[in-house]
């Protein structure tokens, strides 16, 4: 018979990024096993090791190939998932590393970006039944066809999760070089606050928007309820718990719970384009086909049947896009096409926002009253983020924090 709790425990690239990072690692697993709880770990790609053949790859082809550069990038977490095996029955446990594939992530053919479809447990509970520890490489899985895909960047916390949900475990741990989530960047904000825990829809709005987990592990857990917490691989130190919203507590917890930014910021515009229907389908259309993913976007209707249409994407998709938007451009008449690289985004958000009055005009202000320029808005229920030049991201994050008094709890 199972023991009561299972927990699935993530370690990210920088708590696994040595052999003494990797023993140390094994020495937190046996613990929690010798505790009581049954462990399946995923582990992220050694330290820099996913960025460094994404690079080699570029070395020696361009733009590589999809399907062998997900094939490629797999690798990296098959070493650190082996080493860590070893190193767990080197402390005297059994253990077992698998593949994405041995472990039954089944995901759709978007290389690079792939959705996981199923996860087939067996050969998972078939291993703990024998009582081993298993870890299983993150951030891949393997098509219909057996061609083994990877989920995006940063995609172990999304193996993590989706593991812990059809193990149908306590909770999904993941463990990382920050003690949990805070209320800023800690780095650039000095009164920054560590929270105790954060609803799964404020967590994915943060992690969106700059909060460096992979949004779709948030999705995740929401969807299928599981509890993330978020802890530190160095420390003891208490972590984050991501879960469920707490309803009744809503109406008196409007506020804002943290403050975001992301510098991977490019905007792109086309510059007086005949105003008339089927223009942005014409535009977008293109861009979502080849998986780029478009975040605000603006238009103004000029007076003279011209406008500007202006909208933001990732700057590391930038050049791809331009390829796609010049002959589009040309196609609609557009008299230009121009970018900007320079750009950043900064967001509040919280619970329960729309509803409360005041919270727009007050970031405005205090953005204002700090001569920042804000070059575009947008919101949802519970979020709303300015565009801002990127040589003030770091200014802006530290007034709103103010101006919204994160720093008091
Ligand atoms: N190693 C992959 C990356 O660096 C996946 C991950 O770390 O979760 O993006
Ligand atoms: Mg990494």
């Amino acid at each position: 018979m199972r023991p009561m709790e299972l927990v699935v425990q993530k370690y990210g690239g920088s708590s696994v990024a040595n052999a003494d990072l990797i023993r140390n690692v094994a020495q937190r697993i046996c613990q929690t096993s010798k505790g009581g709880a049954q462990v399946v770990a995923v582990v992220s790609a050694m330290g820099d090791t996913t960025e460094d053949l994404i690079a080699l790859a570029k070395k020696v082809a361009g733009s590589p190939d999809v399907r062998e550069l997900d094939l490629l990038l797999s690798t990296g977490e098959l070493v650190s998932s082996t080493l860590l095996a070893m190193a767990i029955r080197s402390l005297g446990h059994e253990a077992i590393s698998l593949s994405g594939f041995q472990a039954g992530i089944r995901t759709d053919s978007r290389y690079g970006k792939a959705r996981i479809s199923a996860v087939e447990t067996e050969r998972i509970k078939e291993e703990m039944d024998k009582g081993r520890l298993v870890v299983v490489a993150g951030f891949q899985g393997i098509t219909e066809d057996m061609d083994v895909t990877t989920l995006g960047r940063g995609g172990s916390d999304t193996t993590a999760v989706a593991l812990a949900a059809a193990l149908e475990a306590q909770r999904c741990e993941i463990y990382t070089d920050v003690d949990g989530i805070y209320t800023a960047d800690p780095q650039v904000v000095p009164g920054a606050r560590k929270l105790e825990r954060i609803d799964y829809e404020e967590m994915l709005e943060l992690a969106s928007y700059g909060a460096k987990m992979h949004p779709r592990s948030i999705e995740l857990g929401s969807v299928y309820n599981v509890p993330i917490y978020v802890a530190s691989s160095f420390s003891e130190t208490s972590g984050t718990l991501i879960e469920k919203g707490i309803a009744s507590a809503m109406e008196q917890r409007v506020k804002v719970t943290g403050i975001p930014y992301d510098r991977n910021v490019a905007r792109i515009t086309l510059r007086r384009v005949p105003d008339h229907p089927g223009i942005a389908a014409a535009l977008f259309e293109p861009l979502s086909n080849e998986g780029i993913s478009v975040d605000t976007i603006v238009q103004n209707s000029g007076s003279d049947k011209l406008t500007d249409l202006s909208f933001t994407l990732a700057r590391t998709e930038l050049e791809r896009a331009l390829e796609i938007v010049a002959p589009v451009a040309e196609s609609v008449g557009a008299e230009e096409v121009t970018s900007d690289a320079t750009l950043s985004k900064v967001s509040i958000i919280g619970s329960g926002m729309q509803h409360a009055p005041g919270y727009a005009s007050r970031m405005f202000r205090a953005l204002a009253e700090n001569n920042i320029n804000i070059e575009m808005i947008t919101t949802s229920e519970i979020r709303i983020t300015c565009i801002v030049p990127e040589s003030v991201v770091h200014e802006a994050t530290r007034v709103l924090h103010d101006a919204f008094e994160l720093d008091q709890g």
